[in-house]
């Protein structure tokens, strides 16, 4: 019997077209000799829709996105007409997705799925809570401030005070709970300031504010789940003032330099602060971790992400493929990482 693959994607959030893209070419890549996949398409409203089981991949991106045609409209009635899948691949960005939520949900049901459990996937998914931990774990960062709408709602001015007081010009002002820049800028002064604010606002109730660094962006991929592994660095360099969706997505403005050229020191430092976050996060299955290295090679970590981006072009599967391991095994090995994870619970 062929193991059946639930692909959850779309979503509720900011990301639906990043994880869209990334569905697309996970089904592509999987060996449809071994498995089945049964997609499962959220719209940008929130609504479940059941596909047809597939053993061939979908032809083109759009056909991804279909409605329930009254078969199954909501994550009730999925459930209730028993799951027709054995392991669930949720291939989900950002909020109700990469946030812990939908892994809860995998719990509840018992049933193995791909990636990051609740607490690694939510504590990742909110920025303040992820440098708290990576603080805890003693792990070097951009000096940063935080805030919720509440504050900023009944005094701008001590907002501002703060941040002013705790950091120089230029800042990046972050929604903790989002990805792929969205919502993020860059502010040289306080006008700028107040404005990147209300932007993030729009996004979410807490906000991030850090010191912008002067620094080379490197990442690095981790596999595994007790016994993690470590890809080589690969380095953005984006030609826009900083990598922003636009850089990420819908231009060529981007270099990715993979292997990144840094020095043995530099790699190893990298390889031990992912590991410590790993650890501290309680990570399983797979994270992107995000560096700034300065000119004097001082490595500071910015993020992890539990579900990174997974197109073809994204850095993860290219990091993986440059330490030696294809885009199809990479889904492989993160279905087997699942399994393991499941039967180690059990
Ligand atoms: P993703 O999840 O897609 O990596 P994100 O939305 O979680 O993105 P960050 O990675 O935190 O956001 O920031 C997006 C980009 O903004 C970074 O890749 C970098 O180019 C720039 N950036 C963020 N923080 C800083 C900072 N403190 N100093 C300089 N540049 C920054
Ligand atoms: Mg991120
Ligand atoms: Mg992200
Ligand atoms: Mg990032």
């Amino acid at each position: 019997m062929k193991t059946i693959i639930g692909l959850i994607y779309g979503g509720k959030s900011a990301e639906h077209e990043v994880s869209l893209s990334t569905a697309y070419e996970v089904m592509q890549a999987i060996d449809y000799a071994k498995f089945d996949v049964l997609p499962i398409y959220i719209t940008i409203q929130g609504e479940w829709c059941q596909g047809e089981k597939r053993t061939t991949p979908f032809e083109h991106k759009e056909s991804l996105r279909f409605d329930s045609k009254g078969k199954a409209d909501s994550i009730q009635q999925i459930i209730a007409n028993g799951l027709a899948f054995d392991l669930a691949f949720p291939v989900l960005h950002g909020t109700n997705g990469e946030d812990g939520t939908v892994q809860g949900l995998f719990e509840v049901l018992n049933i193995p799925y791909v990636g990051n459990g609740v607490l690694a996937s939510s504590a990742g998914m909110d920025k303040v809570s992820m440098k708290q931990l990576f603080e805890i774990a003693g792990l070097a960062q951009v000096p940063y401030v935080h805030f919720v709408r509440p504050d900023w709602e009944q005094n701008r001015a001590e907002v501002i005070e703060k941040a002013e007081k705790e950091l120089p010009y230029p800042m990046f002002v972050k929604p903790a709970n989002l990805g792929s820049s969205v919502g993020i800028s860059k502010a040289d002064d306080r006008a700028q300031l107040e404005e990147a604010i209300e932007l993030a606002l729009r996004f979410d109730r807490k906000i991030v504010i850090e010191e912008g660094v002067t620094a080379r962006e490197i990442e690095m991929g981790v596999l595994g789940n007790d016994y993690p592994e470590f890809s080589v660095p690969g380095e953005i360099k984006p030609i826009a003032a900083f990598y922003d969706y636009e850089a990420k997505y819908q231009d060529d403005s981007t270099e990715l330099v993979i292997p990144a050229e840094v020095s043995e020191e530099v790699k190893s430092k990298m390889t031990e602060m992912a590991r410590g976050a790993y650890r501290v996060l309680d990570c399983a299955g797979l994270v992107r971790a995000d560096f700034f290295v300065t000119a004097n090679d001082e490595v500071y970590i910015n993020e992890v992400n539990t579900m990174p981006g997974f197109t073809k072009t994204s850095m993860f599967p290219l990091l993986w493929q440059n330490t030696g391991m294809t885009y199809p095994e990479i889904i492989e090995r993160l279905i087997e990482l699942a399994m393991e994870r499941h039967t180690a619970k059990q």
